[in-house]
């Protein structure tokens, strides 16, 4: 008895015992039984017990018997309907694979885990690695930046060194929250190029330009921007910044290949050194605190702020003065900033 439907493949059979491969015919007939005939080979076989292999690549299906033997089934046209009609449905992996909706799933889930990973696991593990870097290296690495930017941004300071000493003075005066003390040095240089601007470096050294001292109108000014500055050393914020840069940047190169370009990046790194949006929030905190408990007031800050923005271009100014989107893109949020600290 034969079934109009029945399906029909080639391939060779084994019989599990010798080597010997004998080409034969499969059918399936109406009854769900398997027909293997060969030459020497005439074998009726229930589907139920067969097992099949799954597909691999452009590997040949295998069809195993109870008992040992098998079948090598080729790729060819009729072999899926065939592998279909005895009723074996591949495994839920290899058809997920197979729909494309899974896959795009499964890319967005992992662009996900990275960007968690990348937003909260990195600062996280960054502010980890920071505390537990002796001080000798975060002098070193400070030390390097300095150097590189007096050779690149700065010049001596114009301002009368009795000057620079009466603010650096006033501010050692001042007493940090918490009464804990943050080791700190403060700097003045000349930057044409940088403008009106001050920076800490993770040592504490906390760099002012010629160009901010010449905003401000009394010396108050100056302290109220050194708070915001020690809030950033307080905060080991440069620290972590460098951390996670260095991280990423040595999975970057670990995956290019060339490492040692790494360690000579570190004080470029610093420079680059875009602080968050919480880490200027932490730094504004710091400074208002600080202000409050000496009997100043954090609106020191928040003009002082204003001054900055104004001095390297409104937002309201020409669009194509590139000055403006460097001043934005190192001051997130200004604005909000200046209210936060006017509220305090
Ligand atoms: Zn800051």
């Amino acid at each position: 008895m034969t079934d109009p439907t029945s399906a029909r493949v080639a391939g060779h059979y084994f019989d599990g015992r010798t080597s010997a491969r004998r080409a034969v015919a499969l059918t399936l007939d109406a009854f769900g039984v398997v027909h293997v005939q060969g030459s020497d080979v005439d074998r009726f076989e229930p589907m139920a017990g067969i097992s099949v292999s799954e597909p691999l690549g452009g590997a040949p299906r295998l069809l195993m018997f109870r008992d040992g033997a098998y079948c090598e089934v080729p790729a060819q046209p009729d072999r899926d309907a065939f592998v279909a009609a005895l009723g074996h449905s591949d495994s839920h992996v290899v058809r997920a694979q197979s729909r494309w909706s899974w896959v795009a799933g499964s890319a967005i889930l992992l662009l996900v885990v990275i960007a968690v990973g990348y937003r909260f696991g990195l600062p996280w593990l960054a502010e980890k690695i920071a505390e537990r870097i002796p001080a000798s290296i975060v002098a070193t690495l400070s030390d390097q930046t300095l150097a590189l930017l007096d050779r690149a941004a700065f010049d001596p300071s114009k301002l009368p060194e009795g000057r620079r000493n009466r603010i650096a003075e006033q501010f050692r005066q001042l007493t940090p929250p918490g009464g804990v003390p943050v080791p700190h040095e403060v700097l003045f240089r000349a930057s044409p190029e940088i403008g009106a601007n001050a920076l800490a470096l993770p040592s504490g050294t906390i760099i002012v330009t010629d160009e901010l001292v010449k905003l401000t109108e009394n010396d108050a000014e100056i302290l109220a921007v050194l708070t915001h500055e020690l809030g950033h050393v307080h905060e080991r914020h440069g620290l972590r910044l460098l951390v996670e840069s260095s991280v990423v940047g040595f999975v970057l190169t670990w995956y290019i290949g060339d490492v040692s370009s790494l360690a000579a990046s570190v004080p470029a790194a610093l420079l680059q050194a875009r602080f968050s949006r919480e880490h200027e929030a932490a730094a504004d905190a710091y400074g208002a605190n600080m202000l409050k408990s000496n009997g100043l007031s954090p609106a020191l800050l928040a003009s002082m702020l204003e001054k900055l923005e104004a001095s390297h271009g409104s937002p309201g100014a020409a669009a194509d003065d590139k000055s403006i989107n460097d001043y934005l893109a190192s001051h997130p949020a200004t604005r909000e900033r200046i209210e936060a600290l006017r509220k305090r």
